[in-house]
């Protein structure tokens, strides 16, 4: 037991130098000055270089060893070691030098990545893509998992699925969705002239605490503040902060931004007390938190019957702006479906198919299939195949988000899986509960309950697949998700 009260001493400095180093992130995307931005960069450096050199040595190494077949432990110290074991693994597999030069072509990438889109030239940015690509397929070799080298990076990010999951996943959502994009393309657009007025941003502040308060989140446990882009920080239980984004003539952004944010703050508010200071203590993996921010954002707060309760609040907030729209067009209107070009602002019917574009691309990158120089060319004719529309340039196109200068090569599909797994795990709930009844009553936390002890409350210590299979009865199964998107933009048009 010496030991593991050793470990968990050194675990506890590390959550110390943990939390210095996330509030001086969470200091950067909402309070710094813009002339300080960098300054702290190096602090940053150092705290996460301190934090690092704590965890990975020969000391802890052999306190792993000597533990990770201890039955004698409790669960959560057993998934205190899984955890800390698997991390060990993946970080000792891959040679210092090859990640210290990594990091380092990393942020000149970011750096390029942003002047490229700026300038709307993917020359720029090419280099540093094909040398974070090399550095990604040697950090493959190294962890030697073996099968589709696409599982490797999807590991970082959602353990519980393979390219073959995703392969069926998406061509799934191919041959059932594209028909009924299609269909609505074919009609003529809505237009909801109230959408694009000016709406005070000092009453959109109002309201965004409004819905988050109303959907549930716990405002004694938590901060609401503005960023750029929006971002949740969970510290614990205890502190959890989230940001939004306030655009005088896109009111609607705010509010399901909010709504998204408010998903992610209520898992980690609803870790429980036993854990939540520890390395389990928080979402059980990016798909899953996703699943829980487009489950609030989508399913509740996109629902007619959601607004049924408040909508006259919203009403007479604004009421220049929609004293004359009915209940009925705000639905419409925030649940209307047209292809775009840009991913973060797409509709939920025409969303995934921004995530299959970045998905195939990615997996022609990793199974050597294609040149670095061939990428725009390729994004604009997927995006054509499946939208029907083309990017005008690189910046709409294949340089508009950050992440493949980040090296998040592996991250979009859990985008397009949380969104599948919500529609899942509203299915399970709705064995349950009448959502729709509770959203009429204003009733959210019936639901909220139901997630917190069936989700929320155990942070890491169950897996994507367990919390499918309970709630739902089956393992994942795309059917839930299709059925949502025909079902609800069927009924629409
Ligand atoms: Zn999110």
């Amino acid at each position: 037991m010496e030991k593991l009260i050793r470990l968990k001493n050194i675990l506890e400095e590390s959550r110390m130098i943990g939390i210095a180093s996330s509030r001086l992130m969470w200091d950067q995307s909402t309070e710094q000055p813009k002339l300080a931005r960098g300054e702290y960069s190096n602090t940053l450096a150092y705290l996460q270089g301190k934090n690092h050199s704590l965890i990975i040595n020969e000391e802890v190494k052999d306190i792993i060893d000597s533990l990770k077949d201890d039955d004698s432990l409790n669960p959560i110290d057993k998934a205190i070691l899984r955890e800390l074991k698997e991390d060990y693994d993946r970080i000792e597999k891959i040679p210092k030098e090859d990640y210290e030069e990594y990091a380092r072509i990393r942020s000149l990438s970011i750096l390029a990545w942003e002047e490229a889109k700026e300038k709307n030239d993917f020359k720029l940015f090419q280099p540093y893509l094909e040398k974070t690509i090399d550095y990604k397929k040697r950090f493959i070799q190294h962890l030697g998992i073996g099968g589709h080298p696409y599982n490797a990076l999807l590991g970082d990010y959602e353990k519980d699925i393979t390219v073959e999951d995703l392969d069926k996943f998406f061509n799934n959502l191919k041959d059932e969705l594209i028909p009924v994009i299609k269909r609505i393309a074919e009609k003529e657009n809505p237009t909801f002239d109230f959408e694009k007025k000016a709406y005070d941003i000092d009453k959109q502040k109002v309201f965004s605490r409004f819905i988050s308060g109303y959907l549930g989140l716990d405002y004694q446990r938590a901060v609401l503040k503005e960023s750029a882009h929006p971002i949740t920080y969970g510290f614990s239980n205890k502190d959890v902060r989230i940001t939004t984004h306030y655009y005088l003539n896109n009111f609607l952004s705010s509010i399901f931004t909010t709504a998204h944010e408010t998903g992610h703050a209520l898992y980690e508010q609803g870790i429980s007390d036993e854990i939540t200071f520890t390395i389990v203590g928080t979402g059980y993996s990016m798909a899953m938190h996703e699943s829980q921010s487009r489950l609030y954002e989508n399913i509740l707060a996109r629902n007619k019957n959601f607004w049924i309760p408040i909508y006259d609040k919203l009403q007479t907030l604004y009421w220049d702006n929609l004293k004359d729209v009915s209940l009925d067009d705000f639905y419409k209107c925030i649940n209307k479906s047209k292809p775009s070009l840009i991913r973060i602002d797409a509709d939920e019917l025409t969303y995934p198919f921004h995530i299959i574009v970045r998905y195939e691309i990615e997996k022609l990158i990793f199974e050597d299939k294609v040149k670095i120089s061939d990428l725009p060319e390729i994004w604009n004719e997927k995006l054509y195949e499946y939208l029907g529309i083309k990017p005008t340039g690189f910046s709409d196109g294949i340089l508009q988000d950050i992440h493949f200068s980040q090296g998040y090569f592996g991250y979009f599909p859990c985008y397009a899986l949380g969104n599948a797994y919500a529609s899942q795990f509203a299915y399970g709930i709705s064995k349950i509960l009448n959502i729709n009844e509770c959203l009429l009553q204003g009733n959210i936390s019936k639901i909220n309950e139901y997630l917190r002890e069936n989700i929320h409350k155990y942070g890491k210590l169950k897996t994507s697949k367990e919390f499918l299979k309970e709630i739902s009865g089956e393992e994942f199964n795309p059917k839930y998700y299709i059925d949502y998107l025909k079902g609800k933009f069927s009924s629409l048009q």
